[in-house]
């Protein structure tokens, strides 16, 4: 259920931003030490957005590798193993390593790698958003306004 309140927040924040204005598209930075997983997150993305000016729009995730640094060695390296051989995606966001490879020291500090925000959203024109919702007869074009 992790990725239900991760994107109850996404759709929270992008609802802030997009001010009233219907969105297509939330562009999502999502490090991989968060340990979502990319298909729910979009599933769940869908449904939270259901009924609010999100439904519909696109979620575009941008997954940033990990990288930790060693206080002690200076070590820098990413604690993400590598993906299986015919493994999933899923399972490259398995048990990240905390301890330094080299000298063994713990509590490596993160680098990059536990991203989670929304970096950009694209709204609709607000002229679009009026034509959409209104209940106008098919067919009743308005001339725009100057
Ligand atoms: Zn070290």
């Amino acid at each position: 259920m992790h990725e239900l309140s991760v994107s109850s927040a996404v759709v929270d924040t992008a609802l802030k931003h997009a001010a009233g204005r219907r969105i297509s598209v939330v562009s999502l930075r999502l490090g991989k030490l968060r340990q979502v997983v990319p298909d729910s997150l979009s599933f769940y993305f869908e449904i939270v957005g259901r009924d609010t000016l999100c439904e519909g729009a696109r979620l575009e995730l941008e997954l940033i590798d990990a990288l930790m640094s060693c206080g002690s060695c200076g070590h820098e390296w990413d604690p993400a193993p590598k993906p299986q051989h015919g493994s999933l995606v899923g399972s490259e966001l398995l048990l990240p390593q905390f301890r330094c490879p080299e000298c063994e020291a713990p509590g490596a500090a993160v680098i990059r790698g536990d991203e989670l925000e929304v970096e950009s959203i694209e709204v609709e024109d607000p002229a679009d958003d009026r034509r959409q919702t209104a209940e106008a007869p098919l067919g009743s074009s308005s001339p725009a306004p100057s």
